[in-house]
C-alpha cells in the first residue's frame, strides 16, 4: 500500500483512535457462498461485494474463519491454505466519541461518505468504563512490560488521555523520571529531566500502571514498585485521595469500583468505526475474475 492511501487521523487527540487490522480470505468466502449457500459465482460476487463484516469480526483479537491474523509477508490462509493474492486486508479505525473528537470525526466521515462503498462507517453504543478497558488492553499489547521504559510510556499514554490538548511527546522528550510533588495541588510541572505530577494525578497514574501489569498473585508493577490492590488503596487513603473523592467504603473491591469511576469516567459513550474496504473490493474483483474463467 502506498502512503497516500493511508487515512489521516492526525486531527484526532491521542488515545481516541484505535487501529485494528485483520486479513480476510476471499477463497474461503467464495467457497462459503458457492458451496454452502449454492450460489453461482456471479451472484456470489455481487453478494460478497456488499458483505459487511461485523464490528466484532473486525476488531476481535481471536479471528475466526474467514478472518485471520498474520504478520508474515506472504501469509497462507490457515483454513484453506490459499496464497496471498486470495486475501484482503481490512483496516478498521475505532474512534471514541466525545467533545475532543467529534469535530474531527464529522469532517472525516463527510469526506469518506463521498467515496461510496470504499469505506463503511459504523456506530456502536458503549460506555466509558468499557472504552477505558479497551484502551488499557490496546496499551498492554503495545507496551513491552519487560522493558523498563514501559512505566514512563504508560504514564505518558495516561496523561494523553487525561489532557489531550497538551503536547506530551514534547514534554516526555528526554525525560528520565516521573515523581509526585506535594508542592503541586493539581496538574504537573517539568523540571530538568524530571516530570512532577500533583499527588492525585500521580496516584491515578499508579492505578493505570497497576491495571496494566496486575496479575493474580503479584499485584501490579508501578513507579512505586510492586503494589497489591490493598497497598495501592492504603496509599490513596494516606494521600487523602479517597476522602477527596467521597470514597468511604472499606472493601477493597468496592473501592476499586469507585476509583475506576474516577479514572475511567462513567456514563454512556458512542464508538465510531471506519472500515477501509478498498483492498477488499479490489481483490474480490480479481478473485472473481479467476473464478469466472
Ligand atoms: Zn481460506
Amino acid at each position: 500500500m502506498t502512503p497516500k492511501r493511508e487515512l489521516d487521523f492526525s486531527a484526532f487527540p491521542p488515545g481516541t483512535v484505535t487501529e485494528y487490522t485483520t486479513l480476510v480470505c476471499l477463497a474461503c468466502i467464495f467457497e462459503i457462498f458457492t458451496k454452502q449457500f449454492g450460489l453461482a459465482p456471479r451472484s456470489a460476487y455481487s453478494e460478497i461485494k456488499r458483505y459487511s463484516p461485523t464490528i466484532k469480526e473486525l476488531t476481535s483479537r481471536q479471528a475466526v474463519r474467514p478472518f485471520f491474523d498474520s504478520d508474515e509477508k506472504h501469509p497462507r490462509c490457515p483454513y484453506c491454505n490459499s496464497a496471498k493474492r486470495w486475501h484482503a486486508r481490512l483496516d478498521t479505525h475505532e474512534i471514541e466519541g466525545g467533545k475532543t473528537s467529534d469535530t474531527a470525526r464529522r469532517a472525516l466521515f463527510k469526506t469518506l461518505a463521498k467515496k461510496g462503498d470504499q469505506f463503511a462507517m459504523l456506530e456502536l453504543k458503549s460506555d466509558r468504563r468499557s472504552a477505558f478497558f479497551e484502551w488499557l488492553d490496546t496499551l498492554r499489547v503495545k507496551l513491552d512490560l519487560d522493558d523498563a521504559g514501559w512505566l514512563l510510556e504508560a504514564t505518558r499514554s495516561f496523561l494523553e488521555r487525561r489532557e489531550p490538548k497538551t503536547n506530551w511527546p514534547e514534554i516526555f522528550d528526554g525525560l528520565r523520571a516521573v515523581r509526585p510533588s506535594t508542592r503541586l495541588s493539581e496538574g504537573w510541572e517539568r523540571d530538568g529531566s524530571r516530570l512532577y505530577l500533583s499527588p492525585p494525578l500521580y496516584n491515578e497514574a499508579l492505578l493505570v500502571q497497576y491495571l496494566i501489569s496486575r496479575s493474580h498473585e503479584h499485584g501490579g508493577r508501578t513507579l512505586e514498585g510492586r503494589l497489591t490492590l490493598l497497598d495501592l488503596i492504603r496509599r490513596l487513603r494516606r494521600a487523602g485521595y479517597l476522602e477527596a473523592h467521597g470514597i468511604t467504603s472499606l472493601d477493597q473491591f468496592e473501592v476499586l469500583e469507585k476509583l475506576l469511576d474516577e479514572v475511567a469516567g462513567s456514563g454512556q459513550l458512542k464508538l465510531y468505526f471506519v472500515v477501509d474496504r478498498r483492498e477488499f473490493l479490489e481483490n474480490v474483483k480479481s478473485v472473481y475474475a479467476s473464478y469466472a474463467t
